[in-house]
């Protein structure tokens, strides 16, 4: 029998059965059901959000401590069972669905230590008998607007703090993802949240997600998604004069230099580019390779690409798993098709792959001869396809990844304490990294990035703070 999970909202389950969830993996297996709420039901999860404020805002720090902990400590028991459903309804890998879970326990457990280390600070005023304090409140109500790659992780990195700071949540996941999003929130509720502080409205973007655009009593909006929503966001937001905060696409580039070492380098673009069947916005797609290591760089990539097993999430033996649905399938196959057209080589990959159950499965692409002109190295695909663009040096190389309208990530492959310097000081990304792959990043440091694709505070680590929470100056004359 399918489950029907419901929305929570002022501490009620409530909805009826709206949509399904299909696994991508075998598009015969019906992960669950789930409600899938109105404007109307947005609407009362904003005003129970609103209502819960004054008390979630004053209630102390061991309160909220308890339930960021409690949380954390369930999710990491149950991490296995969690990973696996999260890998049922994404279709990334078992390992990757597991390890997202741990991270998300990670995530509530660090910001359950933020409640008890929230500080202010106290100066003399100018004035003399004067004193200034500076303190740190919570923003009110916050609207936390996810997309389905990390279904538990990204919700966790937003709500965490999100509470941990004293806010009230109406929480939108992505229609693809509910079931990680609810057990989320199953969880935070059981752990003892008071009615009306964590509301889960899954729906439509186009209504649920609009309605908390619209609503003048959403006093914070935290997006991760696509640019075109993130602008909507934006522009919303502006007119409602409120907080937001945007994570949106990436065009990131790997530069590998001619003093690499290959097995770095290889490793770093197999894992960056096509871990999590590419759909990482810090996912490494523009693989930017000087001359003197190419032609081996391209042997070696088709070499491990050719070794990679693409299945069933589900199955442990697989390295990658299916795309996440039709559409994004046929984006990932039309954008293939474009760069043929525009006159890139594809080397390897890029067809559909028949596998036992019938799920969206696609060889990794790699596309060689690419330019950085081409649209497959300026639009964002979003699935297992990457460019090698050849240049000549280093400045080369550095001129082209900054040449791109996003800067999530960046990265360099090189043996050269020189270049790896200059790129960490010169490359226009929030984050960059050296030997190592573009994807994977701490959780207790900032996470953001530059041009088109963030706006905002950075999320994660004590940096959330600065979106969760609004200062306030205070003095006092004591006579
Ligand atoms: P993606 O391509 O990653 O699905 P989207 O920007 O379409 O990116 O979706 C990210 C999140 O934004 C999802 O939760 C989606 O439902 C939501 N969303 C989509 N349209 C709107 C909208 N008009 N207003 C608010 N949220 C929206």
């Amino acid at each position: 029998m399918t489950v029907l999970r419901k929305n929570l909202i002022d501490g009620e389950w409530l909805g009826e059965a709206g949509s399904r969830n299909i696994n991508p993996s075998n598009t015969n297996d019906v992960v669950g059901e789930y409600a899938s709420a109105g404007p109307e039901e947005a609407k009362q999860a904003i005003a129970a959000a609103k209502a819960a404020f004054p008390g979630w805002s004053r209630s102390g720090p061991l309160a909220r401590h308890a339930v960021l902990k409690k949380t954390s400590d369930e999710i990491m028991a149950r991490k296995d069972e969690i990973g696996r459903s999260l890998a049922r309804e994404e279709g990334k890998t078992l390992a990757e669905g597991v390890g997202e879970t741990i991270r998300a326990a990670q995530i509530f457990d660090f910001f359950a230590g933020e409640t008890l280390r929230l500080s202010g600070e106290m100066v003399p005023s100018v004035r003399p008998g004067v004193g200034v304090e500076m303190t740190r409140e919570g923003v009110g109500v916050v609207g936390i607007i996810t997309p389905w790659n990390f279904p538990i992780a990204i919700p966790a990195w937003k709500i965490a703090p999100a509470l941990a700071y004293g806010n009230t949540i109406v929480f939108k996941p992505a229609e693809l993802v509910p079931e990680s999003a609810w057990t989320i929130v199953d969880i935070l509720h059981r752990a003892g949240l008071p009615k009306g502080v964590l509301n889960l409205v899954m729906g439509k973007g186009s209504v649920v997600g609009q309605a908390m655009l619209d609503s003048p009593d959403v006093n914070a909006i935290s997006f991760t998604g696509s640019v075109v929503t993130g602008k909507r966001v934006a522009a919303a937001s502006v007119e409602h004069m409120r907080k937001f905060q945007l994570e949106m696409g990436g065009k990131n580039p790997l530069v590998v230099l001619d003093d690499a070492d290959l097995a770095v380098a290889v490793d770093c673009a197999v894992n960056g580019a096509y871990f999590s069947t590419g759909q990482r916005c810090t996912a490494s797609s523009r693989l930017i390779v000087t001359e003197g290591i190419h032609d081996r760089f391209v042997d070696a990539m088709k070499e491990r690409l050719d070794k990679l097993v693409i299945g069933d999430a589900l199955d442990a033996k697989t390295q990658i798993g299916p795309v996440v649905d039709q559409t994004q399938l046929k984006q990932d196959e039309d954008y293939i098709a474009i760069g043929r057209q525009e006159g890139a080589e594809l080397a390897f990959g890029g067809e559909r792959l028949e596998r036992e159950t019938p799920g969206f499965y696609l060889r990794p692409a790699l596309f060689t001869g690419a330019t950085n002109a081409m649209r497959i190295s300026r639009e964002e695909i979003f699935g297992p396809v990457a460019n090698v663009i050849r240049v000549k040096d280093y400045d080369e190389a550095l001129t082209v990844a900054n040449d791109t309208p996003f800067g999530l990530t960046s990265g360099i492959c090189t043996t050269s304490l020189k270049h790896a310097t200059h790129f960490k000081r010169n490359s226009e990304a929030g984050m960059v990294m050296v030997n190592l792959p573009t994807a994977g990043v701490d959780f207790h440091v900032p996470f953001g990035g530059r041009k088109g694709s963030s706006y905002g505070p950075r999320e994660q680590g004590r940096y959330a703070m600065e979106f969760y929470t609004t200062v306030k100056t205070a003095y006092t004359f004591a006579g």
